[in-house]
């Protein structure tokens, strides 16, 4: 039998390949868009007509192209941007397969104008369906322009299978912003139809990303910032209440290259838990920078996805650093510290500086009377569900206190026992009431108390300054087998917020300091609590454990229900819990306070 086999026809072999790289007219877009960012462009033009369907043009000032460049450049694998398979590994660059500028010829009519700074005269060349049908000099500007006509029109299937007008611009659309935004330092032109959609001047990511999305997009954004030996990490996330029922705004960079990511994005979504009411979406816009040895880029045509190294670490980075920063933001009802202490930035605690305004959540339209009255108060527990709408700050709350005069209100946050004395009542040991401006409001001492310590605690940790007592005598703990081995694995994390050890074994613990905030006599308490709390958690070896420990401490050693407070001691219970970054729930998530207006006291009375 004669043999069969045969080497395709560069035509056909392009075409194929456009198969994969030319799906519709943004695929276009983004190969030209990119190739242009690649050249060392500062400014690029978009023209588009007729959804691409007639012509895309990018016009660049860029580097631009010899003459025999410019008629490489349409040659399939034929590149200027890597030499051997080694530098797939080290890649700077946005392109580097070679095909997109040949695959485009395959299926349209293109036309190039290029020229390089220092030539005379720049190259024109035109190809159809492949073939070069022109190739001269020409004057024309430094850098290089583009125009893809006709696209497909070799391939009906192809081009009958485009959709809409509105549709295809918005791809072309969605591929510009992508582009755009990985790129705040490149001003960008977009023009439908000769119409101007977008005018970009180089500018800061923020302005560059208000710029695209609207102005209304800049209260929204929270920043996001963090530095490790593996990742550094940049950018926005929106805050949670402004999320959205579709999937939109969700972008990653990694290495200003625009990249889709199911396994990235869990990591985001996980760190709005709670956030986030069912069926929302977080929108972020997340740039990563990672060594370019610790990615693989080349396993999908359009390069939209790629292959990390080390995905377990940059999840876990990745979901820690948006954790902190929206706590930091006081946009999270929890704050959370469960990371490895050396990825912290300092957590500036402001208890001792003028007063910060985190927000308080509250429904105004809750009614605690329309049910039972005699529930009132041992219900209160239960209102989780209502603290959801976010209105006045505290300020708002405390501003005009109607019993002082104007100029002691301030007084009033700095501990004065003569002011304050009238404010607050202790009731059942278990309630505080404090009158404010609009009403009153109720709080759960214990549940304050928790907030006040867990901050205390996470601000200690954190700033890495834990101060500790020494021990008169050493406490001697014995741990079960299998708690020891819990607590073994903590000793880091226990010295950084304070204690101290004389000895440390699988078997053994000589406990020789405590942190301040800590009782003496509560040491082996507070110990067994902390292993009986962690035994609860998920073990997961990335985390540090700072949040839970302080979330077990401050449950340890929170005054409980049925003590009973002086005035004193009220006043710097409540006091201090306004202090707090985030005074409306307990570490734990339950909510620590509820207000009644006036309004809604009166419709008791009827009155
Ligand atoms: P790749 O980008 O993967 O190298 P392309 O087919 O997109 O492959 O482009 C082929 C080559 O043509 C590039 O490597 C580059 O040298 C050159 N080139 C393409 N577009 C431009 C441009 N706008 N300015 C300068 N050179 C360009
Ligand atoms: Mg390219």
């Amino acid at each position: 039998m004669s043999d069969i086999i045969q080497l395709l026809p560069d035509h056909v072999a392009n075409q194929i390949a456009a198969g994969e790289v030319v799906q519709r007219p943004a695929s276009v877009v983004k190969e030209l868009l990119e190739n242009s960012i690649d050249a060392g462009a500062t400014s690029i033009k978009l023209l588009i007509k007729d959804a691409g369907k007639t012509l895309i043009q990018v016009i660049d000032n860029g580097k631009g192209m010899s003459a025999t460049d410019a008629r490489m450049s349409f040659e399939r694998h034929a590149t200027s941007k890597i030499r051997e398979a080694q530098d797939l590994f080290n890649l700077h660059t946005k392109g580097f397969r070679g095909e997109a500028l040949a695959s485009i010829a395959a299926i349209a009519h293109v036309e190039l104008k290029t020229k390089q700074e220092n030539d005379e005269l720049g190259t024109t060349i035109k190809i159809e369906g492949s073939t070069v049908a022109l190739q001269e000099p020409i004057a024309t500007a430094k850098g290089t322009s583009i125009a893809v006509k006709n696209l497909f029109y070799n391939i009906p299937a192809r081009r009958n299978f485009l959709k809409s007008d509105t549709v295809e611009m918005r791809h072309i659309n969605d591929e510009f912003q992508r582009v755009a935004m990985a790129h705040s330092n490149v001003s960008f032109l977009l023009h439908h139809n000769n119409n101007e959609i977008y005018n970009l001047r180089e500018n800061n990511l923020r302005k560059r990303i208000v710029a695209l999305f609207g102005d209304k997009m800049n209260e929204k954004l929270v920043p996001i910032k963090e530095q490790t030996d593996i990742i550094s990490i940049n950018g926005f996330v929106v805050k949670p209440k402004f999320s959205k029922k579709k999937r939109g705004e969700q972008f990653f960079f990694v290495n200003q290259r625009f990249i889709k990511s199911a396994y990235l994005n869990h990591a985001v979504t996980s760190a709005f838990e709670g956030l986030l009411e069912n069926g929302y979406y977080p929108s972020y816009f997340l740039y990563l920078t990672v060594p370019t040895d610790s990615i693989d880029i080349n396993i999908h045509p359009t390069k939209t996805e790629i292959k990390f190294d080390n995905e377990k670490a940059l999840y876990a980075i990745l979901r820690a650093t948006i954790k902190h920063s929206l706590g930091q933001y006081n946009v999270a009802p929890i704050l959370d510290f469960d990371r490895d202490a050396n990825l912290d930035t300092p957590y500036h605690y402001t208890k001792k500086e003028a007063v910060s305004t985190p927000s308080i959540t509250v429904d105004p339209d809750f009614n605690p009377f329309k049910t039972e009255v005699s529930s009132r108060i041992t219900t209160s527990k239960n209102e989780q569900t209502h603290y959801k709408k976010e209105t006045a700050n505290w300020e708002a709350l405390y501003a005009d206190i109607d019993i002082l005069p104007e100029e002691k209100q301030q007084v009033f946050f700095e501990n004065d026992d003569e002011v304050a004395t009238k404010k607050t009542f202790q009731i059942q040991k278990k309630y505080l009431i404090s009158t404010i401006k609009s009403g009153i409001v109720l709080i759960n001492q214990s549940l304050a108390h928790q907030r006040i310590l867990y901050e205390d605690f996470l601000a200690n940790i954190t700033v890495k300054e834990a101060s500790s007592q020494q021990l008169l005598f050493p406490v001697n703990i014995n741990f079960s087998k299998q708690d020891a081995e819990i607590i073994y694995h903590l000793k880091a994390d226990l010295e950084s917020a304070g204690f101290m050890f004389n000895e440390f074994t699988k078997n053994n613990i000589v406990v020789s300091g405590i942190p301040t905030s800590i009782i003496e006599s509560q040491t082996t308490f507070i110990l067994e609590q902390l292993v009986d709390d962690l035994k609860l958690e998920i073990p997961d070896a990335s985390y540090s454990h700072f949040d839970v420990m302080a979330k077990s401490f401050a449950k340890s050693l929170a005054i409980k229900t049925g003590i009973s407070l002086n005035q004193k001691e009220q006043e710097n219970l409540v006091n201090n819990l306004f202090l707090c970054k985030e005074p409306t729930l307990s570490p734990f998530g339950k909510p620590i306070f509820k207000t009644f207006t006036l309004t809604e006291i009166d419709t008791i009375f009827n009155t």
